[in-house]
């Protein structure tokens, strides 16, 4: 269960000094129409168009998507599908920008008082209003860490929400990027998780901070909600903990099914690089134009941390920081989850975690063994070897006996499998397959 007590800090630096390397705009971005459901409708500015930064490049909106704003001066050459990851396919507008530019930002003059007048005018919007914002300045979230945000925002319209919780817990302890955004930007995380808490009156606004997280994130959160509301509640984080239905369950004693919104639990979870752009957004009213991004090098054991214009492709990104897009092994999150993504995906309000692997020779499995580690390393307790065989067998009634319902995807039972059995992908061909039939 959660401490309320965070720990005592044991060196601090000024949360300022961690900075996001501003990545130039590259050439050819792809801004996608972000959130939920179809963007048929959706008017694309024809080619040609020239557009301002902060300009929102379509119209006729639905409700439950973001507006593609342009990250940078440029014009309109079209549109096009783009991938947020291997499965999650949106539309996008193609825009050509200028290559010299960065995208400027501003956030370091958030001052506490601008934190309480913000609070001031949110207390009076109602929830509409407030999703209506957020559209407008394309901000959105859809990630391991952060659940459809514009969804469990409608969601919170017919069920109400007790409690906003911003998960500051990483995937991958390698990949500090949750706790590097805290640090970086802790007022904007903390007016982001409370103007959520505003607006859909939430009694409750928590920030889980892993036990040993940087003492500069700690410093940061710790300045920032000094005078509000924000609660820190400490918590260990041992993979896959950063998961919404185990940080629930850790946080607040509720089960969440992995497939559901933490909404249907009475909780609006978010990660700080969504709270940041929450913030910044009812601040200042500014649009989501870049993305905290990490990217770890394997082979050379180094990590950058870079702001990605919205839009960018891997490919882009990789080769600002001098890194090559072939040969390569790329995973988006904790590389346990076996998310291969393509240097051709855009970073955008998905993933924001990159590994970059050699690609492993192909071992072919074993027979099972029986000998259950896969059991023993399963955070929620279910049986990944049974689970493997109703893959095989394609049995949905003995996938749900073993627990399929239950499992978030960790990968963990793949990796300690000694007989190298392919379990996260059978339970993945599982639920795509049984999904499709419904
Ligand atoms: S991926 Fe494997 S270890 Fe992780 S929750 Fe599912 S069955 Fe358990
Ligand atoms: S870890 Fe692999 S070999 Fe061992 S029981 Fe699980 S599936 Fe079988």
């Amino acid at each position: 269960m959660f401490s309320a007590s965070p720990p005592t800090p044991v060196a601090t630096r000024e949360g300022n000094a961690i900075r996001f390397r501003a990545m130039p705009v590259p050439r050819r971005l792809a801004v996608p129409v972000g959130g939920f459901g179809s963007a048929d409708a959706v008017e694309i500015k024809p080619p040609g168009t020239v557009v301002g930064r902060g300009e929102a490049l379509a119209e006729n909106m639905p409700q439950a998507m973001a507006a593609p704003i342009a990250p940078a001066d440029g014009r309109v050459v079209g549109e096009g599908p783009a991938h947020a990851s291997a499965d999650h396919r949106l539309r996008a507008v193609l825009i050509d920008c200028d290559p010299a530019v960065d995208v400027p930002r501003e956030d370091s003059s958030t001052t506490p008082e601008m934190i309480d007048a913000m609070l001031r005018r949110l207390r009076g919007m109602d929830i509409g209003a407030g999703i209506d914002v957020l559209r407008s300045r394309g901000v959105w979230a859809n990630r391991w860490t952060s659940p459809d945000l514009l969804a469990q925002f409608h969601a919170s319209l017919r069920r109400p929400v007790d409690t906003v919780v911003c998960n500051v817990l990483d995937e991958d302890v390698a990949l500090p990027l949750q706790a590097r955004v805290a640090a970086a930007y802790g007022m904007e995380v903390t007016a982001g998780v409370l103007a959520l808490a505003a607006l859909t009156k939430a009694r409750r606004a928590w920030a889980a901070v892993a036990y040993y997280a940087d003492p500069a994130c700690w410093d940061s959160l710790r300045r920032s909600s000094a005078k509000n509301d924000l609660h820190l509640v400490a918590l260990r984080n041992d993979y896959p903990r950063a998961h919404p239905t185990l940080l629930l369950h850790e946080l607040a004693d509720r089960a969440l099914r992995p497939d559901r919104l933490p909404t249907e639990q009475g909780v609006l979870l978010l990660d700080t690089a969504a709270a940041a752009a929450v913030g910044r957004c009812f601040l200042r009213d500014e649009p989501m134009l870049t993305v905290p991004m990490a990217v770890r090098d394997r082979s050379l054991n180094k990590t950058h941390y870079l702001e990605v214009p919205v839009g960018a492709a891997y490919s882009d990104v990789l080769s600002d920081l001098g890194l090559r897009a072939d040969r390569i092994d790329l995973r988006a999150g904790n590389p346990l989850r076996e998310q291969h993504v393509a240097a051709s995906c855009i970073a955008t309000g998905g993933e924001l975690t990159l590994t970059l692997l050699t690609p492993a020779v192909a071992v072919n499995p074993d027979p099972c063994i029986r000998c259950a580690w896969c059991v023993e390393g399963c955070p929620v307790h279910i049986q990944p070897a049974g689970l493997l065989e109703a893959a095989q067998q394609d049995d949905p009634y003995m996938a749900h006996q073993y627990g399929l319902e239950a499992c978030v995807e960790c990968g963990i039972c793949s990796f300690v499998c000694p007989s190298h059995l392919p379990i996260l992908a059978g339970i993945r061909a599982l639920r795509s397959k049984h999904a499709k039939k419904r």
